[in-house]
């Protein structure tokens, strides 16, 4: 893999900086809630305007049609200029409902979401996971009954993250009673506020309300709405999991080496100290990490579990950066929201998107071809 920056791959690199220096806000951004919405689509809309949105997806769907290695230079442009966190609540919508739509939907689907998304005007969230379904995702009970030309939705979703401001919901929900398990299931748009839909936030360890429980009462959604066909959701959700779990996080995975920098400038510890050992290992740990998040972008074709990975990487490094930051810098990191909150933030990085020990069983069995664990 050959990651030598032409003079083109610079020039694109000077036009990154110059934009993200001019245009990114002020402000950090709000942790949650409508004002977290409007600070989050007005940065879209503002990157949108300035050609920044969308750079990887194809330029028929809106976007800029940008290869891999031109998005991670953006994305190291964007982390290093201090630029908004990507995971915000425009983060299901641009790294995985779209994606899926670009893969899956129809014409009529991509007509009207993609221009939304890309625009900042709409907020998707994911409802996959329900009560006793979530690393066992194909044990859930939500049902969609076909009557006429619509599905009739009943059940429960738990831990659907930005369901308080969404438009719009990535789905999940059997639609084939007599069928079992990844059979039967069928992956639908559900507009958020058609009747019948109940949103509860839950409240986070870090006091932020990222996530809530979804009810649905007979609610009636279009068979228009289906993505891919009736009852082949599983292979849909399977779609928008590789997406989640190899490229969304890219950006946030590169950032990681800005706060390990920023953590050893704070820290300014003795040369040959135990601490500064502990923050050279963070170092490198980070540059891993950076090296297989491009190695991730970059590689063609690429293997579908390749993500898990990556993911696993992340979550455990993310975790051990802002232990270190609380162990090193004490009180200090507690004055600090960009440690304290992402501390208390970074616990729940092993469990969503798969957890730690569902991505090991992942990577046992389909990449080191170990044998499987024993199936229900
Ligand atoms: C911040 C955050 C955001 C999230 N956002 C969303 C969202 O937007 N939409 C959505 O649908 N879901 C979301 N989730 C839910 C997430 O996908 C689930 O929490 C996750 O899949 C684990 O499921 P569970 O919580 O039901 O735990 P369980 O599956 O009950 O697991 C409990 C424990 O048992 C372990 N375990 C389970 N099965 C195995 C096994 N086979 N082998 C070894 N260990 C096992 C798990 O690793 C875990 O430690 C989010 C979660 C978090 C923390």
């Amino acid at each position: 893999m050959d990651l030598t920056a032409t003079q083109q791959d610079e020039a694109f690199r000077a036009r990154a900086r110059d934009w993200l220096c001019a245009n990114r806000p002020a402000e950090p951004a709000p942790y949650d809630g409508p004002v977290s919405r409007t600070y989050a689509t007005d940065w879209l809309a503002r990157c949108h305007k300035g050609g920044w949105s969308g750079l990887a997806w194809p330029e028929a769907y809106g976007g800029q049609g940008l290869p891999p290695a031109r998005l991670m230079l953006w994305y190291e442009e964007y982390v290093r200029a201090r630029a908004p966190s990507t995971l915000d609540c425009t983060f299901v919508a641009l790294n995985h409902a779209g994606p899926t739509l670009i893969a899956r939907g129809t014409d009529a689907q991509k007509a009207f979401h993609l221009p939304r998304i890309l625009g900042g005007r709409s907020i998707w969230c994911q409802g996959f996971s329900e009560p006793g379904a979530g690393s066992d995702l194909a044990a859930l009970r939500a049902t969609g009954r076909v009557e006429g030309d619509e599905l009739v939705v009943n059940g429960q979703k738990i831990w659907s993250s930005y369901a308080d401001i969404a438009d719009y919901q990535e789905l999940l929900i059997r639609t084939d009673p007599g069928a079992s398990r990844h059979h039967g299931l069928s992956w639908v748009i559900c507009d958020m506020s058609l009747p019948g839909i109940t949103v509860r936030p839950i409240k986070n360890i870090a006091g932020v309300t990222h996530f809530a429980e979804v009810f649905y009462d007979n609610v009636r959604i279009p068979l228009t709405e289906v993505v891919g066909d009736l009852n082949d959701g599983w292979s849909v959700a399977m779609t928008t999991l590789a997406f989640e779990r190899r490229t969304a996080a890219l950006a946030l995975q590169v950032e990681l080496s800005v706060k390990v920098e920023d953590l050893i400038r704070l820290a300014d510890a003795p040369a040959g100290s135990a601490t500064s050992a502990r923050l050279s290992d963070l170092r490198a740990e980070a540059a891993a990490l950076r090296a297989m998040t491009w190695r991730t972008a970059l590689r063609e074709p690429d293997t579908p579990f390749d993500g898990s990975l990556v993911r696993l990487a992340f979550a455990e490094l993310a975790q051990e950066i802002h232990r270190a930051a609380m162990d090193i810098l004490g009180p200090a990191a507690l004055a600090d929201p960009r440690w304290s909150h992402d501390y208390l933030e970074s616990f729940s990085e092993t469990i969503a998107g798969g957890t730690a020990e569902i991505q090991r069983n992942i990577i046992a069995e389909r990449i080191l071809a170990m044998p499987r664990e024993p199936r229900a």
